[in-house]
C-alpha cells in the first residue's frame, strides 16, 4: 500500500480518506493514534493488522464533541461527567458502559468502552470533519515504543496504512490516563499526565489498580487488556535501576563493559563511563514524559546488549514513567 504523507493543514483528506474506509494515522497531544471510523469493522480489522495488535486489546474511541458520547456510551456516569468537566478535553480516557452501536470488535468484546476527547486541535477537526467517532490505538508496531513523533510512525507504519498526518512532537509524549468509572469509586487503569490526585480532587477518592506496578499472573483476568501485553520494548534488553544519582552512576560504572549502555537523567551524564542516552533532568517528570518513548527508539542505536534505564519517583507524573519503563524493562526491576 502506498501511504500519503499529509501536512497538519490536510484535515479535509485525512477525514476524506476515513470517511471512505481507510486508516489514517494522526497526531494527538499525548502520542500518534492510528484512526479508522468506529463504525467500519473492515478498517478496524485494517488496524488490528497495521499494528499487529491481539485482537482481544481494545481501542479507545476519540469524539470531537461532548455530543457525541450519547452514541458511545449508554451511561455516562455521575463521575465520568464530573472528571469530563474538568479534564476535557485532553489527556483523560474513561472506560463507560458501552452503547450497543459500537461494535464488539471496537471494545474486544467487553460491554464497556474506552472514550477520549482530545486537546489537539488537528485531531478534533479531523475528528469532526469525518462525522463519526474515531477509534484510534497507538499509532505503532505493537510492542514497541508509541510514537511521539511524525518519523516514529513513518518507521513503523509506512506502506500499511492509507495516510499520516504530520503534526511534529506531541505535548504530552505518554498516552493518556485511563481512568474506569464503571464503579462508584474510579480506578486507574493506566497512569498518565492526569494523575491520581487529579481524579481525587475532582471525585474525592480513587483506586489505582495493581497491575500498573507487578506484571499480572498469566492465569488472572486484568481489567484493561492491554495490560498484559509485552509494550514499549526496543530491541536492547533493558533493566531498570531506582536510586538516586550518585548510586545510580556507581552501579552502571560498576557493571559497565563494552555491552552496557545507560538510559539516563542529564544529571548522571557527567559521571558515567559508558555509552549512554538520557530523556531529561532527573527533576523534570514533563520532560520524561515527553522523551521516554523516543529514547527507548533511540536507545537500539547505542549498539550495546543490555541497558540499564534510570528511575526516581519525583511527583505525581512520575508513576506514568514508572508504568511504562517497568514494561519496557519487563518488570526487570533493581534498587540501589
Ligand atoms: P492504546 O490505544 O494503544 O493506547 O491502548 C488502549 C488501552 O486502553 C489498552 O491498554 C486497553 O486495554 C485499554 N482499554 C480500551 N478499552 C477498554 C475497556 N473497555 N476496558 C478496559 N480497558 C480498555
Ligand atoms: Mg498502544
Amino acid at each position: 500500500m502506498k501511504t500519503e504523507f499529509l501536512s497538519e493543514n490536510s484535515a479535509e483528506r485525512a477525514a476524506k480518506i476515513l470517511k471512505s474506509g481507510g486508516i489514517v494515522a494522526i497526531p494527538t497531544e499525548t502520542v500518534y493514534g492510528l484512526a479508522a471510523s468506529v463504525y467500519d469493522k473492515n478498517a478496524i480489522k485494517a488496524i488490528f493488522t497495521a499494528k499487529g495488535r491481539p485482537s482481544d486489546n481494545p481501542l479507545i474511541v476519540h469524539i470531537s464533541d461532548l455530543k457525541d458520547i450519547e452514541n458511545v456510551v449508554s451511561e455516562f456516569p455521575k463521575n465520568a461527567k464530573k472528571l469530563a468537566e474538568k479534564f476535557w478535553p485532553g489527556p483523560l480516557t474513561m472506560i463507560m458502559p458501552k452503547n450497543p452501536k459500537i461494535p464488539k470488535e471496537v471494545t474486544g468484546g467487553l460491554n464497556s468502552v474506552a472514550v477520549r476527547y482530545p486537546s489537539h486541535e488537528v485531531a478534533r477537526k479531523i475528528i469532526a470533519l469525518a462525522g463519526v467517532p474515531l477509534v484510534a490505538p497507538s499509532a505503532n508496531t505493537s510492542g514497541k515504543p508509541s510514537p511521539t513523533k511524525f518519523e516514529h510512525v513513518v518507521n513503523d507504519l509506512n506502506g500499511k496504512v492509507n495516510a499520516i498526518v504530520d503534526g511534529g512532537e506531541c505535548a504530552v509524549g505518554l498516552e493518556s490516563t485511563v481512568v474506569s468509572t464503571l464503579s462508584d469509586i474510579p480506578k486507574i487503569l493506566r497512569p498518565g499526565k492526569i494523575s491520581a490526585e487529579d481524579i481525587k480532587s475532582v471525585v474525592g477518592a480513587v483506586e489505582i489498580d495493581k497491575a500498573i506496578f507487578e506484571k499480572p499472573p498469566e492465569s488472572e483476568k486484568v481489567l484493561s487488556p492491554g495490560m498484559k501485553y509485552k509494550h514499549y520494548s526496543p530491541d536492547t534488553p533493558i533493566k531498570m535501576v531506582v536510586g538516586d544519582t550518585h548510586r545510580y552512576v556507581n552501579f552502571v560504572n560498576l557493571h559497565g563493559g563494552e555491552d552496557v549502555g545507560a538510559l539516563c537523567f542529564d544529571e548522571d551524564i557527567p559521571f558515567l563511563k559508558v555509552p549512554y542516552i538520557s530523556y531529561g533532568s532527573a527533576n523534570d517528570t514533563s520532560a520524561q514524559s515527553k522523551n521516554l518513548f523516543e529514547a527507548l527508539r533511540e536507545a537500539d542505536k547505542l549498539g550495546v546488549k543490555t541497558l540499564y534505564a534510570h528511575y526516581k519517583e519525583t511527583d505525581s507524573l512520575s508513576l506514568a514513567v514508572y508504568n511504562r519503563l517497568v514494561r519496557a524493562a519487563a518488570f526487570n526491576v533493581i534498587k540501589v
